[in-house]
């Protein structure tokens, strides 16, 4: 026993190891150290530590200062077992194994030549043991004579194991953090603040010549994946997807799941264009194989928006928001596409903005007019009603469509003030009509969702004088997609006041079928889509013809919109649909002409009423 080792140096190490470990030193730093004071204290003694992947059940040296490297290289990834050297063997059992002479010792039978002619002629070690029991590591002693261990170094491996366990799990349990931190637990892949720190550095760091391309990858109808195959499958999707765009990204791009069903990629070239192209080509191209999930087979798309920055005078936050814009052009034009931003995109971006301040300002001044437009029963081609639509006249940019300003007064929370607006219009003029002609008025899905909104509707048909009876509400099925009970309520709610609820654009969402069940609408009525077909598209005539059958069954009316042409008319006179709205017949128009239609064909004595 070394004269240098005593019990009061003991309390020191403690100290100087814990203080190591408080302060954030790596694992090996802390058993390097605790390596080197042992051996400076207990002479003649050469100190490892090992750490054992528990998964793999494999030794991984962390520190072995004093024995020769290749033996410790030699030992990487060594399973332990019964007869494994004194540390396999230690690991395996659990408990310490003493080799006096590795030379004999029927456990070093695989390992002996390793060490003998390196001079080392016994071996100690020691488990190392995490605080519920299983072994993560081994403490060894290795000497040059054939000895084993004597009181006092059992005393100080006592406490170096105690002192490993805590330093090896500290580490296990700041890797988890880190993990949770840093990875997204669904994919395996770094999640969006990681992508963020990595996405900085990289732009920070771009040589010159270098540019970066940033590319947002977004799955097409995910949602329906998720809402017909479960939660299960959808994670099991994700973790597919991600798979395919590590091996589109190869080293070539660092990948990561942002959350949801959004994926970004990004990377440092000097080929930033071509670079973008070939990997969104890649990825485009990785989701042509279907995906098996759990013995199910599912096919899905990808739309990729990219962005690139050419000096660093673009800094993360826009790059992501023009990778963003970028991906929602690929996926408006036709999905399954990748898409760059770029000058057109910016100066979109820039009306839109311009377009944002424009509404708010409209709607102060009351810059909106609603048009009507007729709806004819196909049968006799007479006016039953007519459907109220927004019109906005910009003092510069004329008329803008309401496809283009619903999505943003949605956006910007002015839908309901708008709606409520188009409601009291309509309401008030078709209160003056012949009671048999209805009113239809559309109503988006974010009103649905709005407290007090059946309280405000029937309020405001009160106060115009119109009876619940002859309003006909339009909604599209993307309303009914959320699964929103609130939804559910305010549609029922309002079919029992009397009104009734028309399914509107019917066959353009992702589950039209299941929007039919979800609720008992009144009438369907068919996007306009397929009544451009009629006559060009064998497939889009079959569904009509399905719809109307289907509705017949469900006893739902059926309307058809965007009739243009006498073909289209007969033809869904014929499939039996009952009514139609269309430029054939009528466009929308001022309520004056509106007025002066329904008296021609009702008569102005019918209009009392
Ligand atoms: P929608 O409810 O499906 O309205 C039918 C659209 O088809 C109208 O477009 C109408 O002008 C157009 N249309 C009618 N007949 C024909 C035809 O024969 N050929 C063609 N090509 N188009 C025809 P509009 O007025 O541009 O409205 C677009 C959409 O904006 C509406 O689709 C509706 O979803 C929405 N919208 C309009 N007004 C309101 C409103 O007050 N509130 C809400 N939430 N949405 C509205
Ligand atoms: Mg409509
Ligand atoms: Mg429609």
């Amino acid at each position: 026993m070394s004269e240098s080792l005593s019990r009061e140096r003991l309390p020191g190490l403690q100290h100087e190891i814990l203080e190591d470990i408080a302060r954030g030193k790596s694992l090996q730093s802390v058993a390097e150290r605790l390596c080197i004071w042992v051996e400076s204290n207990a002479p003649g003694v050469a100190c490892t530590i090992l750490t054992i992947d528990t998964v793999a059940g494999v030794l991984c040296p962390v520190a072995a200062p004093s024995l020769p490297a290749e033996y410790s290289q030699a030992l990487a990834g060594c399973k332990i077992g019964p007869n494994t050297g004194s540390c396999g063997t230690a690991a395996w059992r659990g408990e310490p194994v003493e080799t006096i002479e590795i030379a004999t010792d029927p456990l070093w039978v695989d390992y002996r030549e390793l060490i003998l002619p390196h001079g080392f002629e016994a071996c100690w070690s020691s488990p190392i043991k995490s605080g519920d029991g299983v072994v993560i590591g081994t403490f060894a002693f290795y000497y040059r004579t054939r000895r084993g261990p004597s009181n006092l170094e059992r005393e100080l491996v006592d406490k170096c194991v105690h002192l490993c366990a805590i330093a090896i799990e500290h580490e296990r349990n700041q890797s988890r953090i880190h993990q949770l931190a840093y990875f997204d637990a669904v994919t395996g892949l770094p999640n969006r603040s990681h992508f963020n720190e990595h996405a900085r550095a990289l732009l920070a760091a771009l040589a010159a010549g270098e540019s970066a391309n940033v590319l947002f990858v977004d799955l097409d109808d995910f949602k329906a994946i998720n809402d017909t195959l479960g939660h299960h499958a959808g994670d099991l999707l994700l973790g597919r997807v991600a798979q395919r765009l590590i091996e589109c990204a190869t080293d070539r791009a660092f990948v990561a799941h942002l959350g949801g069903d959004e994926f970004a990629l990004i990377q440092a070239t000097s080929r930033a264009r071509s670079d973008a192209t070939e990997l969104a080509g890649l990825i485009v191209a990785a989701f042509d194989a279907p995906f098996e999930l759990d013995g199910r087979v599912v096919t899905i798309g990808a739309s990729i928006g990219i962005a690139q920055a050419i000096d660093a005078t673009i800094d993360l936050a826009e790059l992501s928001r023009r990778a963003d814009m970028a991906l929602h052009v690929a996926k408006s034009e036709g999905r399954n596409a990748w898409r760059f931003f770029d000058a057109e995109l910016e100066t979109a971006l820039q009306s839109r903005r311009t377009l944002k301040a424009d509404l708010v300002k409209a709607i102060d001044n009351g810059d909106f007019v609603l048009a009507y437009q007729p709806i004819f029963m196909l049968s006799t081609r007479r006016v039953i009603g007519a459907e109220a639509l927004l019109r906005w006249h910009h003092p510069s940019r004329g008329q803008v469509s309401p496809a283009e300003f619903i999505p943003i007064a949605e956006e910007m929370g002015l839908i309901g003030v708008l709606g409520e607006w188009a409601l009291r219009q309509a309401a008030c003029a078709a209160a003056d009509w012949p009671r048999q002609i209805r009113i239809a008025v559309n109503l988006s899905p974010l009103q649905l969702v709005m407290p007090g909104l059946v309280r405000n509707v029937v309020k405001i048909i009160d106060e115009c004088g119109l009876a619940p009876e002859r309003l006909d509400l339009e909604v599209t099925e993307s309303a009914l997609l959320a699964e929103n009970a609130a939804t559910r309520i305010a549609l029922y709610a309002l079919r029992d006041v009397g009104m009734r609820i028309s399914l509107d654009d019917f066959g353009t969402g992702y589950s039209s079928l299941r929007s039919l069940r979800s609720f008992p609408f009144d009438k369907i009525k068919i996007d306009q889509s397929f009544v451009a077909d009629i006559g060009l598209n064998a497939d889009a005539t079959a569904i009509i013809r399905a719809i109307v059958a289907l509705a017949h069954d469900l006893g739902i009316k059926t309307a058809a919109e965007g009739i243009e042409t006498d073909v289209q008319l007969d033809w869904l006179c014929a499939a039996g649909c009952t009514e139609g709205q269309g430029y054939l017949m009528a466009r929308p128009m001022p309520l004056e002409p509106l007025r002066a239609l329904i008296d021609s064909q009702v008569g102005p004595r019918e209009s009392v009423q």
